[in-house]
This record gives C-alpha cells, sequence and structure tokens, in this order.
C-alpha cells in the first residue's frame, strides 16, 4: 500500500497558554521540526512567530527557521504566506518567500488556498457568533500570480481546499498546467466551532473525494480544531495522507503531548492500518520530481 505522508502543523494561530509546547522562536520551531521529523513526519509547516507569540513575516525569523532546519534534516519545508486579513496583495504575501529564495533557502511548498472563504466561528452550545468573522480573500487572478512566482522559485504550491468550489478550482489549476502533476491538494475538515470547512465526519471527508477532479492529485487531510484521529482509518484506507499537529488542536487526548508526540501517535495508527510512513526523500518521489533535495 502507498506509503503515508505525515505533514505536522505546528503552529498556526495556537497559543503556549493552551499548550506550552506550542513553539514560536525560531529556535522552538527548528527543534520542534527536527524532533517531528525524528518521529515520521515528511513535512513541516509552520507560522513565523516572535517571542510573543504573534505572528510575523520578518524575512530573518524564516531565514532562522529554513536555514536551522536544512542544517540538520532534509524534511519538507512549508512556511506560511501569512497577512491574509490584512488586504495584503500577492507580492506582499509572498515577501518572505521571495526573500527566502533570493538567499538561496526557498522552501519546498508554499500554500495556495484556492478560493476565498468567510471564516466564522459559532458557539452551537450559547447559540452565538464569536467575533465578527472575516473574509479570506483569494482571487483567482491572485492565486495564477502567486502560482507562476513559485514556478519561477522552483517551489511546489500545496493548493489547500475548504469546500468543493476550491477543489474544483485546484483541479483547473492542474488542468491548466499552472502546478505540476501530481497535484498536493488540502482537503480542509473542520470542528464544531469553525464552521468554514467540510464537517469533520467520514461523510464530509466522503463529499471530497466523490468529487475529486482528477486522478494526478496526491491528497491530505487537514482537521482544523480537532483531533484526526477518528477520521484516520478511512484517511489510510482511501489511500490519503494527513496534516495535523498542535496548530490545530491540543490534542488533550494524548495529555499535554508535543508535535512529535502527535506524529508519533499518527504513525503508530498508520502501521497498524498497514501503512508504512514516507521518508522525506520517499514524500518527495510521491509528490514529483519538482521537488528535488536541496
Ligand atoms: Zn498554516
Amino acid at each position: 500500500m502507498k506509503k503515508l505522508i505525515i505533514e505536522v502543523r505546528m503552529n498556526e494561530t495556537a497559543r503556549k497558554d493552551a499548550n506550552p509546547n506550542v513553539p514560536y522562536t525560531p529556535d522552538e520551531i527548528v527543534a520542534d521540526a527536527i524532533a517531528c521529523a525524528e518521529a515520521g513526519a515528511a513535512i513541516v509547516h509552520f507560522h513565523g512567530r516572535d517571542a510573543a507569540g504573534n505572528e510575523t513575516s520578518d524575512p530573518e525569523v524564516y531565514r532562522q527557521i529554513v536555514s536551522g532546519i536544512r542544517e540538520k534534516s532534509d524534511v519538507l519545508i512549508h512556511p506560511t504566506l501569512g497577512q491574509f486579513f490584512g488586504g495584503a496583495g500577492p507580492d506582499e504575501r509572498m515577501a518572505h518567500i521571495k526573500a527566502l529564495a533570493e538567499m538561496g533557502l526557498a522552501p519546498d511548498m508554499a500554500p495556495l488556498d484556492t478560493g476565498s472563504n468567510n471564516i466564522d466561528m459559532f458557539d452551537w452550545q450559547a447559540g452565538e457568533f464569536v467575533g465578527d468573522g472575516a473574509v479570506y480573500v483569494n482571487t483567482g487572478a491572485n492565486l495564477r500570480y502567486m502560482a507562476g512566482r513559485m514556478r519561477e522559485w522552483g517551489i511546489r504550491p500545496q493548493l489547500c481546499s475548504w469546500s468543493i468550489p476550491n477543489l474544483r478550482l485546484a483541479g483547473a489549476f492542474l488542468a491548466a498546467g499552472l502546478v505540476p502533476a501530481p497535484a498536493f491538494v488540502t482537503l480542509v475538515l473542520s470542528g464544531e466551532r469553525g464552521i468554514m470547512g467540510h464537517p469533520a465526519t467520514e461523510a464530509g471527508l466522503r463529499a471530497y473525494l466523490d468529487n475529486m477532479p482528477d486522478e494526478a492529485m496526491e491528497w491530505s487531510v487537514l482537521c482544523g480544531g480537532r483531533e484526526i484521529f477518528d477520521l484516520l482509518p478511512m484517511i489510510l484506507r482511501e489511500g490519503g495522507h494527513v496534516s495535523a499537529g498542535l496548530g490545530d488542536t491540543t490534542y488533550a487526548s494524548l495529555g499535554q503531548p508535543t508535535n512529535a508526540d502527535v506524529v508519533r501517535a499518527i504513525a503508530a495508527m498508520a502501521r497498524e492500518h498497514g501503512r508504512e510512513v514516507a521518508t522525506p526523500e520517499e514524500a518527495r518521489m510521491m509528490l514529483g520530481k519538482q521537488l528535488q533535495p536541496a
């Protein structure tokens, strides 16, 4: 059976108050990334943070992280684009990625969320919205432009779908030759409060799988705001991959785990279900020739 690519979503917007093992500083992110790679992660995804934990797109922060990881590991590196609520243009959103490419530190992947989405949170017990929500804008023109820049820099887009229309746009990108085959798509499921993705149920995932626009797609599942464990048997059975970590939720069922603990638990369950875990080198092969080792 196809090997399982484990991507660890290290921090996103999670805070240390919820789990002190959420990494903030470049040193913490590098150490955590290495530990996750040793535990079975083939891809590390992170958001640059300052010491107080606030998100930053400072190229120097990203330089320290990418160079620190590359010194010790061949794990695939996938930083965020960030800045998505500020009305930032595509060049601004990719400024730190461009800076990395110019330093000879182009990451292996960068995300392209293939569509604009409302980001609304709802408390079902209280029957109330949490906050005012936001709109995450990704116009088709900006996405095409960003895909072009990534191709120039030798970076593979990770196409993130929050819904079937987003997945259809990912299929169109593949058909138009804007991204290389096989496309690597992440299917977003979201927990109870985050009502912007498909529900984190087998039916929510099944809807994506019944609507895959192209066979030349490797797909991974992301479960925002919720642990991924109860969906793992289906993901493993259907030949998908996994993108999970403390950036999604505290993973309290494991106590107060590190990201590496989460990766280890996923890897163990995969082996129980007959899926071996892909090394970074194997993940590069599965995702296509464009992903050469750095
Ligand atoms: Zn992210």
